[in-house]
């Protein structure tokens, strides 16, 4: 799988593209790009949130259930549960459509078993994998409480799916762009400062020193003009900055952002390729 650093160098062999880091969190990454069309920036968030893979509880077999809840939210539920899904866990797992076997089987999918007794709040850490990599993201989601006596036994087969099938294989839980601004002050500013003052994102600060406004937080800007209907002299303009945008992805865990990034990158690389080949064979 490529690094995100080696997409960037790729992108800038064949054009000017430039990606800055703004926010790097564990399952956050907020970066600024230039120079690029806006179909391709929306191709990639497609692809991060509908066609990356990973593996997630797709079947239940509830072999014990007292408790008071119903089988059928348990296991909707149980369906939510992030599960790591980064190549290193998962290379050696087939997709359901690529296995021949009829339902599931150890090639393409994991199991996990789930044997409690209460009292007791049944977490995500008390599932055993028969994978030790496929195990939940994180240790402490609430699955059920189980009272006094009352038991849950199942097994989960969690397999590999993409977001275009079904939700729960999403790996991001946000994914989204949004133009970069650009604000232009002319000379027939007045120096009233009203629109620093309406400005509800803090993005303009009146310099009372210099008697001027100053621009302080530039990619806090919603672009909601607020600041251009105030202006009674007409000396401010919002407008988007052509090719450039504030890219935002998070995900749940189950993938890292740079993880989901690399993997969109090979997809639409992979579609590029087959599209090039089907030309140079000459559309045949
Ligand atoms: S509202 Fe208009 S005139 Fe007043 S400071 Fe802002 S840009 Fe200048
Ligand atoms: S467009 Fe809205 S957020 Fe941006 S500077 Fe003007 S008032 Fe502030
Ligand atoms: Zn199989």
């Amino acid at each position: 799988m490529m690094a995100l650093e080696d997409l960037v160098v790729r992108e800038e062999e064949g054009s000017k593209m430039e990606i800055d880091i703004k926010n790097k969190a564990e399952n956050k990454l907020i970066f600024i790009v230039d120079s690029v069309d806006v179909s391709f920036l929306n191709a990639l968030r497609r692809i991060c949130t509908m066609e990356v893979p990973t593996i997630t509880i797709e079947a239940v077999e509830i072999y014990k259930n007292n408790s008071t809840l119903f089988d059928e939210v348990l296991a909707h539920r149980l369906g939510l549960v992030p599960l790591i899904s980064d190549l290193e866990s998962t290379e050696s797992i087939l997709v359901p459509e690529e296995c021949d076997c009829e339902d599931h089987c150890p090639r393409c999918s994991v199991s996990l078993v789930l044997k409690e007794r209460g009292p007791k709040i049944v977490y995500s850490k008390d599932f055993s994998p028969t994978d030790p990599k496929i195990k939940p993201v994180y240790d402490t989601i609430p699955l059920l409480k189980l009272g006094e006596d009352e038991e849950v036994e199942l097994e989960a087969i969690a397999q590999l799916g993409i977001g275009l099938e079904h939700a729960k294989w999403q790996p991001t839980t946000a994914c989204a762009y949004r133009y970069y601004p650009l604000i232009k002050l002319d000379k027939s500013c007045e120096a009233c400062g009203k629109c620093a003052e309406e400005c509800p994102r803090g993005v303009l600060e009146f310099d009372e020193k210099k008697n001027k406004i100053k621009i302080v937080d530039l990619e806090n800007c919603s672009m909601c003009k607020t600041c251009m209907s105030i202006c009674e002299a007409g000396a401010i303009e919002v407008m988007p900055h052509e090719g450039k945008f504030i890219f935002r992805i998070e995900t749940d865990g189950s993938l890292s952002p740079e993880e989901v990034l690399t993997s969109a990158g090979d997809i639409l690389a992979g579609k590029s390729e087959k599209v090039v080949t089907f030309c140079k064979e000459g559309g045949s």
